[in-house]
């Protein structure tokens, strides 16, 4: 018992620095992601429940590794939170997603929204507002086509700071999003300060509102108090057609999720658009 006891220490020793060292090739390899044209888009199509049109999109990144593939965003994100790389990351990401919106439009597509995740970092950072109007500037994009997305613990800090960089993307009609809502721990006292659009309904509540009585509950709250409070609200996760009948039973405004689109490469989602014009 004691050998194997000391076995597994071992093992338990050689796996930690196996993997301790797989993270820092992985961050020492993300340093040159960017110069060698190694991330993409992908857009995941939302719909605006009363008529079942598309309505937006949000942007995923992805990250195609030479060696090791598609790397998730779950994966490199948080690495580029701690490093400081999310900041060229999210210009980047920022870029694409307004430049790539105009090039559907080029193809004789209507405008459609793009919704961008943000990083508390970059909301932080003090030139932000200067890099939004000089990627609209760049790019031609209307800024009521561009949506950010935040989470409830960015804007939990700073709140001051925050208020004022939300206001001012308010006033260039650029529209705000609180993401993953629910999960959080933001004082609802904030949405009524904050120049919210829409709120999203964290999946986590979708997976089980149409069995499971609380988590119903929770997402018709989260609708009742978002239409309160002149608000939109998306739900996110939908994987199952109950899902949909349930948004729609109870006056969710907007939704997406698996069952509805998956997230498309652009040329994938231009194609699937040219084709839903022509029917
Ligand atoms: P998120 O913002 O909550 O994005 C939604 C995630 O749920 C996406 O995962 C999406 O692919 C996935 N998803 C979509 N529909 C369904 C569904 O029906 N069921 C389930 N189970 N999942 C669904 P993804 O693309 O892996 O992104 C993970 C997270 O990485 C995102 O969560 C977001 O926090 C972050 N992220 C992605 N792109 C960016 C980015 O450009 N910048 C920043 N800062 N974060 C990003
Ligand atoms: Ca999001
Ligand atoms: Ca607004
Ligand atoms: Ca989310």
């Amino acid at each position: 018992a004691k050998s194997s006891g000391r076995n597994n220490f071992q093992f338990y020793e050689k796996e930690m620095n196996a993997r301790t060292g797989q993270r820092l090739a992985l961050e020492h390899d993300l340093w040159g992601a960017l110069e060698n044209d190694e991330f993409h888009l992908l857009y995941q199509p939302q719909i605006e429940l009363a008529s079942g049109r598309i309505i937006g999109v949000e942007a995923l990144i992805r990250w195609g590794h030479p060696r090791r593939g598609l790397i998730s965003p779950l994966d490199f994100i948080p690495m580029a939170e701690h490093n400081g790389l999310i900041i060229p990351i999210g210009n980047w990401v920022l870029q694409t997603a307004c430049r790539q919106m105009c090039e559907l439009l080029a193809s004789g597509l209507p405008p459609l929204r793009v919704a961008v995740n943000l990083s508390a970092r970059q909301l932080g950072e003090k030139d932000f507002i200067s890099v939004i109007r000089r990627t609209l500037d760049a790019t031609g994009i209307d800024p009521n086509c561009l949506e950010l997305e935040l989470t409830e613990s960015m804007v939990m800090h700073n709140v001051e700071d925050i208020i004022g960089v939300l206001k001012a993307l308010n006033a260039m009609k650029i529209q705000l999003s609180l993401d993953d809502f629910g999960t959080g721990f933001s004082s609802l006292a904030y949405l009524k300060r904050f120049p919210i659009d829409r709120l999203k309904i964290d999946q986590s509540f979708i997976f089980n509102c149409d069995s499971d009585p609380d988590d119903a509950v929770i997402s018709q709250t989260i609708i009742a108090l978002a239409h309160n409070l002149k608000i939109k609200v998306i739900a996110e996760g939908v994987e199952r057609p109950e899902h949909l009948a349930f948004l729609k039973q109870n006056g969710c405004d907007e939704a997406q999720g698996y069952f509805i689109g998956q997230p498309l490469a652009f040329d994938e989602l231009r194609s699937m658009l040219l084709a839903g014009q022509e029917a």
